[in-house]
C-alpha cells in the first residue's frame, strides 16, 4: 500500500527537508524506525509531504516550498474564490492530509506536537490519531519539542490508521522515551462497535467563544446521538484548560531554542560563505536558512530559558502542565472518554488568516488539541459531516493514557453512524 511521510522524518537517502532551507540538501543515513515498520509491513514509500518550517504552524503555509492547499476547494460550494485564495489544508502536517484525502495514499505520517496530525486530518476530512506519547518511536524523526510531541497516522478510515498503528507501536530500543515495561498488545476492533455503557465526558471548559455555531452544533448533536445509542455523556470540568495555549508555548519555544542550536552550518545542512570566523558562520547560516517563525520562536526560547527567567517561566509552565495533567486524570476517574471539536470552525480561506502572524494563528487553531499534547494521551479527529460550505467538520474523541483500543473502537462506531462522505474512495477502501 502507497504510504506518504512528512518531511521531518527520516528517510535513508531521500532528501528529509523539514520544509526548511536549512536541510534543503540534508540526505538522511537511516530510515526512521515507524518507518522502517511499515516497509517491513509491506507498505511503499511514494513521497515526503509538505508542512510548516520544521512543524512550526497549523496551516502549512509557512513552507519553502510554498503552501498545501485543501483537495476539497475545488468541491466547496462557494464558486467564486478571489485570485489565488484557497481553503487550507491545516497543519502542520497539511501534506500528509492532503495526500490521504485526495487519494493518492492509503495512510501518512505526520507528526503532532500541538495538533499538527489531528488539525489538517480536520480540515480535509480524514481520520488522524496521535497514540499515548512513548507509544510510538521518535527515533528518526527531527524534533520540534520533546516532551509533547508523537509521530502520528493520517488515514481515511479508523480500521486502515489501526492496521498502521498496529504496525508501528511499541517498544524501540532506539528510542528511550518509548515505554520499554509495559508489551503493546494490538489494538483489535470490534465487529459491531458498542458505546452502550461507554461514560463520555464533555468538557466544559471547550465551550470557547469563536467556535463556529456549525461546530458547536455538530458536537452537541454527536452528543445526544452517543447517549441514545446507550452511552452515558456528562459534563466534566478541566479548571486548568485555559492556561494551555501559554504553557505550551513556553514549553515549545525553549524546547525550539535547544533542538534548533544544532544546525550551525558546520554538520549538515545549509552553510553560509562566511568563513572569517566561526562564529560569523553560525550566525549568518540561521539568519539565511531559518524563517521569521523559526528564528522568532528561537529568540523567545532564548529569554524563556535565561538564567533570570527560568523558573519565571519554563519551571512555572511545567508546574502548570501538571495541574492541567491531574484535571485530565480526575476526569478520566468519572468518564471513559472525552469528546470535544478538534477545530473552530471548517477549513479556513487563506485570505482569512494571512493578517495574522503564525503566534496569533496557533493560538486560534490549537486550543482543542493541545492538551492531548501536554498530558500525553491518546487522541483521535474523525470526520462527522459536510457544513454549509460543504467542507468536512470533524470531532475529536481524546482517551485514557495506552487505551487505544477503546479510542479506536468508539471512534469506528462514530464513523459508522455518521458515513462521512469522503471526497475520493481509492480502490483499498
Ligand atoms: N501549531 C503548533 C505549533 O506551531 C503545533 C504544531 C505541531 O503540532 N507540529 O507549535
Amino acid at each position: 500500500m502507497p504510504l506518504a511521510v512528512k518531511d521531518n522524518i527520516c528517510t535513508k537517502g531521500i532528501k528529509t527537508s523539514c520544509a526548511s532551507l536549512m536541510l534543503d540538501n540534508f540526505h538522511p543515513q537511516y530510515t526512521a524506525t515507524v518507518v522502517q515498520r511499515l516497509f517491513g509491513a509491506g507498505m511503499l514509500l511514494v513521497g515526503k509531504t509538505n508542512l510548516d518550517s520544521f512543524g512550526m504552524g497549523s496551516s502549512t503555509v509557512d513552507s519553502t516550498i510554498g503552501p498545501t492547499k485543501n483537495p476539497w476547494t475545488s468541491k466547496s460550494t462557494e464558486t467564486s474564490l478571489d485570485d489565488g485564495d484557497f481553503r487550507i489544508a491545516g497543519g502542520s502536517s497539511g501534506g500528509s492530509a492532503a495526500a490521504v484525502a485526495s487519494g493518492i495514499v492509503y495512510g501518512a505520517l505526520g507528526s503532532d506536537t500541538g495538533g499538527s496530525v489531528r488539525n489538517p486530518a480536520a480540515y480535509c476530512g480524514i481520520v488522524g490519531m496521535r497514540p499515548t506519547y512513548g507509544l510510538f518511536s521518535r527515533h528518526g524523526l527531527i524534533p520540534l519539542t520533546n516532551s509533547t510531541e508523537s509521530i502520528g497516522i493520517l488515514t481515511q478510515t479508523v480500521e486502515q490508521c489501526t492496521h498502521m498503528l498496529n504496525a508501528v507501536a511499541g517498544h524501540d530500543p532506539l528510542d528511550s522515551t518509548t515505554y520499554h515495561d509495559r508489551k503493546f498488545e494490538k489494538v483489535k476492533l470490534a465487529a459491531e462497535p458498542s458505546v452502550k455503557g461507554l461514560r463520555i465526558g464533555i468538557p466544559q471548559e471547550f465551550h470557547i467563544r469563536g467556535t463556529s455555531e456549525e461546530v458547536i452544533d455538530t458536537w452537541s448533536q454527536i452528543a445526544d446521538n452517543l447517549e441514545k445509542e446507550g452511552a452515558i455523556v456528562k459534563e466534566v470540568t478541566l479548571p486548568h484548560l485555559s492556561y494551555t495555549i501559554a504553557c505550551y508555548a513556553i514549553i515549545n519555544y525553549c524546547d525550539v531554542a535547544s533542538n534548533m542550536a544544532r544546525y550551525d552550518g558546520i554538520e549538515y545542512g545549509h552553510r553560509a560563505d562566511r568563513e572569517e570566523s566561526t562564529e560569523a558562520l553560525f550566525a549568518q547560516t540561521r539568519h539565511e536558512a531559518f524563517n521569521n517563525v523559526v528564528r522568532s520562536r528561537i529568540f523567545a526560547g532564548n529569554y524563556f530559558l535565561l538564567r533570570n527567567n527560568y523558573d519565571q517561566y519554563y519551571v512555572k509552565a511545567a508546574k502548570v502542565r501538571r495541574l492541567i495533567y491531574k484535571d485530565f486524570l480526575k476526569s478520566f476517574n468519572d468518564v471513559d472518554l472525552l469528546l470535544t471539536p478538534v477545530t473552530m470552525s471548517d477549513a479556513p480561506l487563506h485570505s482569512q488568516l494571512s493578517h495574522l502572524d503564525n503566534r496569533r494563528q496557533c493560538e486560534m487553531q490549537d486550543f482543542y488539541t493541545l492538551p492531548a499534547n501536554l498530558t500525553g494521551v491518546p487522541a483521535v479527529s474523525v470526520p462527522i459531516k459536510l457544513s454549509d460550505n460543504g467542507l468536512p467538520l470533524s470531532l475529536q474523541l481524546i482517551g485514557r493514557h495506552f487505551d487505544e483500543e477503546l479510542l479506536l473502537n468508539t471512534a469506528l462506531f462514530l464513523e459508522r453512524h455518521c458515513n462521512f462522505p469522503y471526497l475520493v474512495r481509492p480502490v483499498w477502501s
